[in-house]
């Protein structure tokens, strides 16, 4: 479903991201993982179309990134600042691509119950962001994400910026949201847990080049060198 072959990407002479090779199947959870810098979030705003390839290929869903008008790509994205709008309500936020796109208050209200009703925010509809708790905030920020239905979700290192209790709740959520609506995510954290508890597969990356690419228990159980051994916390 996700397929990317042979990715390079310089700035320049600087060449960030060294030849990438991945399949991810449909329903999939691939984790990116690896320290600052090894280029995690340049490879996600790279599938997202966010930035340019400079060699290579990805394809989602049998079609190249790079030949999709970005409106048609189908691709929505949850960045670790939430973005959301402060002036408009949470429904206003969630509901905002769709009034872009002109469609009409009643299918928008439905829309908006439906992803309200999964993310559990439904009594915080008329509230401001501000209003918001971080949790509260980043829900919504994966509602306008979920509300628009893509074949594939892009988040990055959506949850570092929340306390360590809420992280956790948060990381049940998102597991959930994977297993009930079966929709193909790729997710950036530099945290190891996070990694195996979320993932079904997993990509560890060092200075743009992928390390190793397997299951948690593969990867935790046979990592291919050491430094995948020291980044999970294998067992020596
Ligand atoms: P972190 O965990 O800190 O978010 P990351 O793995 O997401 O790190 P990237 O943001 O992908 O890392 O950055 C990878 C490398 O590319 C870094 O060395 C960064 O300085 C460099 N880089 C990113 N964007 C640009 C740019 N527009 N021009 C030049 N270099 C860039
Ligand atoms: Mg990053």
């Amino acid at each position: 479903f996700l397929h990317i072959s042979g990715l390079r990407k310089r700035y320049g002479a600087l060449e960030i991201l060294k030849g990438i090779d991945i399949e991810l199947d449909k329903g999939g959870f691939l984790v990116l993982v690896g320290p600052s810098g090894c280029g995690k979030s340049t490879l996600l705003n790279t599938i997202a179309g966010l930035e340019t390839i400079t060699e290579g290929d990805i394809k989602v869903d049998e079609r190249s990134i790079a030949e999709l008008h970005p409106s048609k790509r189908d691709i929505a994205m949850v960045f670790q600042s939430y973005a959301l709008y402060p002036n408009m309500t949470v429904a206003g936020n969630i509901a905002f691509g769709m009034e872009m796109r002109g469609v009409p208050a009643d299918e928008r209200k439905l829309a908006i119950d439906k992803v309200a009703k999964v993310l559990q925010i439904g009594h915080l509809l008329d509230r401001k962001p501000s209003q918001l708790s971080g949790g509260q905030r980043q829900r919504v920020a994966m509602g306008r994400a979920l509300v628009r239905d893509p074949k594939l979700f892009l988040f990055d290192e959506p949850l570092s910026n929340l306390d360590a209790k809420l992280r956790v709740d948060m990381r049940t959520e998102i597991k959930r949201l994977h297993q009930t609506t079966g929709k193909t995510i790729v997710y950036v954290t530099h945290d190891q847990i996070e990694a195996m508890t979320l993932a079904t597969k997993i990509a560890v990356m060092k200075e743009g080049i992928v390390q190793q690419f397997g299951t948690p228990a593969e990867i935790y159980n046979n990592p291919a060198n050491m430094f995948v051994a020291d980044f999970m916390g294998s067992p020596a």
